[in-house]
């Protein structure tokens, strides 16, 4: 089995709905963001998945987040943008965009900061 992780961050605010606390305060984070995709075969050349096209499809994601008051955005309409959603909501774009047969991605980890992380498997 191979697994192949990229990297990339978004900057944007949230606050969160029904926290008590200081976050229920609109705030901002540089988002980092890590996706692993695993398989258990190589292509004719050796590789896995194609790094630049990978992190092409997370750069597609993570630039409908960036800058952006997420709290607003059509997606997080009817629930927080914790980065347990955004984790979540990640996932599930860049799943949508594998077409690879035999190559799943294995989670998306959200790192809102340097010691608070998410990592979401299905
Ligand atoms: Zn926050």
């Amino acid at each position: 089995m191979f697994e192949i992780t990229i990297t990339g961050h978004f900057d944007s605010a949230h606050y969160l709905n029904g926290y008590k606390g200081r976050c229920e305060e609109v705030h901002g984070h540089r988002f980092e963001v890590l996706a692993g995709v695993r398989g258990e075969g190589l292509n004719e050349i050796g590789i896995l998945y194609d790094f630049t096209e990978l992190k092409a499809h997370l750069k597609e994601i993570t630039g409908y987040l960036d800058h952006k008051p997420l709290n607003a955005l059509p997606s997080f309409k009817d629930c927080n943008p914790s980065s347990e959603n955004l984790a979540a909501y990640i996932y599930r774009e860049l799943a949508a965009r594998l077409q690879t047969p035999g190559v799943t991605l294995s989670f998306v980890e959200v790192h809102e900061s340097p010691s608070n992380r998410v990592r979401y498997t299905p």
